[in-house]
């Protein structure tokens, strides 16, 4: 591509299984994209799809010749995905954006209003949460509590990857080098400037989203995991608390004995206390396996993704 036709704007689209949606995304996005009258590029990044995505999207190149689709080799995840987008887009701003039409396109005017006022970061800020289960909402908001808690860098609440970055910005996401990436996070990490702009939400355009419960509790351990050691230090206190209670425990055993003589009698006690500390030590050691996997698997130095090709 000559600098000539360097585009302003790439979106970066992941998809997996969405055969059913990508039309409607193009025909809502492109007169979006079109209005700026700059050039644009829109990447869809095959991400392992299973259904027919990968022939969509040849299909739509043939009207929209500003796609370029990126087919990865298997299914890597959403991370992976728009990891490769961010690698592989030349636009001088960049919006990653899902393409079930839950990121809904117009704010693309707004984002880049922010941007010519000056922000190098502008994400859009969910003010309602309607179109999610209850179970959805809440866990979603004891994870941005926690985390935040825990973690150096905050993840903005009700923040998602729908955001534009600047070309300085998508610089240094190109930089980090580690292969599990937790894009909130490191969306988060890299900082700048940031202004924020608020839209609902509205439920999925056709097709099922990939995220049950089970992926989305994996997800949240990967987020604390990746910013946060508090859940390591955690131990040494709960040791030390343990470890005093026991003491005063053991002062309270000897004095009985003492004043009342040996008390054989104890079993329940005994068995609860064994239990529990049990318990909590095979917690501390599955914390422990935790982080020492996302050792083991970063000390692997594999790719995050594997492009098969562009097409
Ligand atoms: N996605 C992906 N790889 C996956 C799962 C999802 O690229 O393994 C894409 C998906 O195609 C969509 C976006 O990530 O564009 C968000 O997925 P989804 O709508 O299923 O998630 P939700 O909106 O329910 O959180
Ligand atoms: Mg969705």
């Amino acid at each position: 591509m000559n600098p000539i036709n360097i585009p302003f704007i790439s979106l970066i689209c992941p998809c997996y299984n969405e055969q059913e949606v990508i039309g409607y995304f193009l025909s809502s996005v492109t007169p979006i994209l079109e209005s700026f009258k700059k050039p644009y590029e829109i990447i869809f990044i095959n991400d392992g799809s299973r259904d027919n995505t990968f022939n969509v999207l040849l299909d739509a190149k043939r009207d929209y010749p500003n796609i370029r689709i990126i087919n990865l080799s298997r299914n890597f995840g959403k991370e992976a995905a728009m990891t490769a987008g961010v690698d592989v887009c030349q636009g001088e701003v960049v919006i990653p954006i899902d393409v079930d039409l839950q990121d809904p396109p117009e704010l693309i005017k707004d984002f880049i209003r922010e941007y010519e006022n000056g922000y190098d970061v502008v994400v859009a800020r969910r003010v309602d949460r309607t179109s999610d289960s209850l179970a959805k909402k809440l866990s979603a908001s004891y994870f941005y509590k926690l985390h935040n808690k825990i973690s150096h860098v905050s993840i903005p609440d009700n923040v998602g990857d729908y955001r534009l970055m600047s070309r300085k910005v998508v610089k240094e996401l190109q930089k980090l080098p580690e292969n599990q990436r937790f894009m909130k996070g490191l969306f988060a990490w890299v900082g700048f400037k940031t202004a924020v702009v608020e839209y609902v939400r509205p439920p999925r355009k056709a097709g099922n989203t990939s995220f049950n419960g089970w992926k989305l509790w994996n997800f949240a351990l990967d987020g604390i995991t990746s910013f946060s050691t508090v859940p390591l230090r955690i131990w040494l206190y709960m040791g030390m608390i343990i470890a005093f209670l026991a003491f005063i425990y053991g002062s309270v055993i000897i004095v009985k004995t003492l004043i009342y003589g040996i008390d054989s009698p104890g079993y329940a006690s005994l068995i609860t206390i064994i239990l529990f500390i049990g318990g909590i030590q095979l917690m501390g050691i599955g914390i422990l396996g935790e982080y020492i996997g996302r050792i083991y698997m970063e000390s692997k130095r594999r790719p995050a993704y594997i492009i098969e090709n562009e097409y």
